[in-house]
């Protein structure tokens, strides 16, 4: 491992397949918390900032390296913010993207209002005990459809629809997606913020 590497603090492939190709010009080469046998971290914040935090400086005092954290999900407005920070886990503890659509689509059934929004957070710590995090933000506005369209992405890609560009980010391809996404606007949030950076 370089002296230069950044572990990613997620085991979630659909979050690392975006991540890696858009923090290419980092200049630092990325390796995973999965790569490094690290078990993830205990996610119990009442927030996506409060997750992120402990997701990263777990990875960054388990591997002694700079760790960067992505939490996002799904918040709608018309469930109260549900699923929030439990999107991954929206249908229980082993749901898959699946059973978390399936549930999403139930919970919203006769329901006219279907404004939600994706919302990611990105922390990086130069170490377990940096008291100065990076944290980048961003947010996705659209509505959820009443059935899955597209085959791209992950999660809950095939039910948000983005009512600017006409389609759901799973019939985005990677690079479309990453031009509007939660996940793309806080990675470039965070590329500006990393120019001022010093460090690993
Ligand atoms: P986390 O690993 O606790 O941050 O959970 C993130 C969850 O939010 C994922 O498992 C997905 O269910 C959902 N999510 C976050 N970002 C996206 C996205 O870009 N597309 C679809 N679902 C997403």
């Amino acid at each position: 491992m370089s002296a230069h590497t950044i572990v990613l603090a997620s085991g979630n492939r659909g979050k690392q397949a975006e991540l890696e190709p858009l923090l290419a010009p980092l200049g630092f080469s990325l390796t995973t918390q999965a790569e490094l046998g690290i078990d993830p971290a205990p996610e119990d914040g009442l927030t996506f900032v409060e997750n992120a935090l402990a997701k990263a400086r777990h990875v960054a005092q388990i591997s002694g390296r700079a760790a960067l954290a992505d939490d996002s999900g799904l918040i709608v407005d018309s469930l109260d913010g549900a699923p929030g920070v439990h999107s991954a886990r929206y249908a229980g503890p082993a749901a898959t993207d699946a059973d978390n659509n399936a549930l999403l689509l139930r919970a919203l059934t006769g329901q006219t209002d279907r404004r939600a929004r994706f919302l990611c957070v990105l922390v990086l710590l130069r170490s377990a005990r940096d008291p100065a995090p990076l944290i980048a933000t961003g947010s996705w506005e659209g509505e959820i459809l009443e059935a899955p369209r597209g085959s791209h992405g992950f999660g809950y890609d095939p039910l948000f629809f983005d009512p600017v560009l006409g389609r759901s980010a799973a019939e985005l391809d990677r690079e479309a997606k990453a031009a509007v996404s939660h996940r793309g606007q806080a990675v470039r949030m965070l590329l500006d913020a990393l120019g001022r950076w010093h460090g690993p």
